[in-house]
């Protein structure tokens, strides 16, 4: 028989949509009968709006997340609006107790959330925030002088020295708690494509949700994570993880992502250089919101000041510039590899790693295209679109970021395909049609390193 409650636990999804290693969740059910509330904020200022290809993800994520906190008894509740008025309204609607959710690190975030604190506070409610999203809070790496880090290695091996808390146990579900409270219907918030439904490739390719991260996660751990060293950059063998997606919606923690890894290496004699390998890309994830976090700017501005000063072209000031950046977009460039990594992304929402680079690299390098425009394309185009991740990985290629590629480093796609997909078969599978090249590698390269030497030298001037 359902129980009704009058003063509940609240628990406040976000970017953390599983319910295992979840330590909002846990100390929730722990604290009595617990309700839950995913709020779609649109409305606080300075928050970026979810991009078209994890709008999607996100549909399908609240509906497995609605599954499973069902099992363990946990009505959710779908509303939308400004977060902290809407936490606080539903806070006073089901007179909860404590309000409970996991930190974000995003600027705008976390004036959400500060504002909420207060408001929660300010009716006498208890709010309680709680790490998870990354593996070590922001603050709690700092250089030997107290500052924080713009170099991944030494940020890494600080990391190495700090203990992870222990992964949390899936909660036990607690007797079914009635929630009479007004929920959205999930369809009003129009998250899936229509017209036109571009969304095909991507339902094709992932199901969203922690139950098949998990089982995701388990493949990963067995059979990836031993080929990763030698793999990881092909394109063409999926040898990688396919987690990001996973991350970015927190249908896993980075510690459970470790800690099945660590597990496994112990297990299993041999698989510790895989397992290692994948545990410094995830530790890659918490050096881009450890930038963002210290560096909020890191979205819009160039974090080396220098590139201020670059002489960048945007789509919107010239005809020719706006040609090539619908070229790049449509995968339509002339180079196979390059056209095969934006059909990838348009047609399942991710592309690999390495032809992320390839392809960012080809738009600010040769193209001599603003970071920002290729920034914003991913933005609405991947499944996993991270602020942190995307803004501090545009910048790296750019090489106006931290720990950045030296501008100097143009990858050749070409090249690039001859040494990454040595058959061709990624380039076949995504971009079997060939079209001519828009610009002249070795033209444009000199163009860009002309361009460099010309910022440098209105520097020193
Ligand atoms: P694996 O190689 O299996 O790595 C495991 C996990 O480590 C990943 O799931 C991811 O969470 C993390 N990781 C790996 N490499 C990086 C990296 N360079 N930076 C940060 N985290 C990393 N990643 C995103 O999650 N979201 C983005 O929006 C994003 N935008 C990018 C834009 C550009 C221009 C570039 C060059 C890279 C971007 N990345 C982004 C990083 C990286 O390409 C992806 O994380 C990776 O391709 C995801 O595939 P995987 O899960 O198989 O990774």
């Amino acid at each position: 028989m359902p129980r009704t409650t009058d003063s509940p636990q609240l628990v406040w999804f976000r970017d953390d949509l599983r319910t295992a290693d979840h330590p909002a969740l846990t100390a929730a059910l722990s604290a009595g009968p617990t309700i839950a509330v995913y709020i779609f904020d649109e409305q606080s200022p300075g928050l970026r709006a979810v991009g078209g290809a994890a709008r999607w993800w996100l549909h399908h994520a609240l509906l497995d997340l609605h599954e499973s906190l069902s099992q363990l008894g946990v009505p959710l509740i779908l509303r939308s609006g400004p977060g902290s008025a809407t936490v606080a309204a539903v806070a006073e609607q089901s007179n909860a107790r404590g309000i409970h959710w996991m930190r974000r690190y995003g600027e705008a975030e976390r004036e959400v959330d500060t504002l909420a604190k207060q408001q929660l506070q300010g009716a006498g409610r208890e709010a309680h925030s709680y790490a998870g999203a990354l593996l070590h809070e922001p603050w709690q790496l700092q250089t030997q002088e107290g500052n924080s880090y713009k170099v991944f290695t030494p940020f890494y091996n600080k990391l190495r020295d700090l203990e992870l808390r222990p992964v949390l146990p899936a909660p036990e579900a607690q007797d079914v708690v009635r929630c009479d409270l007004d929920s959205e219907d999930l369809e009003s918030w129009h998250l899936l494509p229509t017209s036109p439904d571009w969304s095909g490739g991507l339902a094709q390719r992932w199901t969203p949700g922690e139950t098949e991260a998990q089982a995701r996660l388990q493949e990963v751990v067995e059979s990836i994570a031993a080929g990763y060293p030698e793999h990881h950059d092909r394109p063409d063998l999926d040898g990688t993880s396919a987690l990001s997606p996973a991350l970015r919606w927190g249908h896993l923690s980075p510690h459970q992502v470790w800690e099945a890894l660590g597990r496994h290496a112990a297990s299993s004699p041999g698989a510790s250089e895989g397992a290692a390998a994948v545990q410094r890309q995830l530790a890659w994830r918490d050096f881009c919101w450890h930038l963002l976090y210290h560096h909020p700017s890191l979205p819009i501005k160039n974090l080396r000041a220098e590139f201020d000063g670059f002489d960048w072209s945007w789509p919107e000031q010239d005809q020719q510039t706006a040609a090539h950046v619908r070229a790049w977009q449509r995968g339509e460039t002339g180079f196979r590899l390059v056209d095969a990594g934006m059909q990838q992304l348009w047609q399942t929402g991710w592309m690999h790693n390495r032809v992320r680079m390839v392809t960012a690299s080809l738009l600010v390098k040769n193209l001599g295209v603003h970071w920002s425009v290729g920034e914003q394309w991913f933005w609405d185009t991947l499944v996993d679109a991270d602020l942190a991740s995307n803004s501090a990985n545009w910048q790296w290629v750019a090489g106006s970021g931290a720990d950045a590629a030296p501008y100097f480093r143009v990858f050749n796609p070409e090249l690039q395909a001859k040494k990454f997909d040595p058959q061709g078969s990624y380039a076949a599978r995504f971009a079997p049609v060939a079209h001519e090249p828009i610009v002249d590698l070795k033209e444009s390269r000199t163009q860009a390193l002309e361009s460099y030497d010309h910022m440098k030298a209105r520097q020193k001037g």
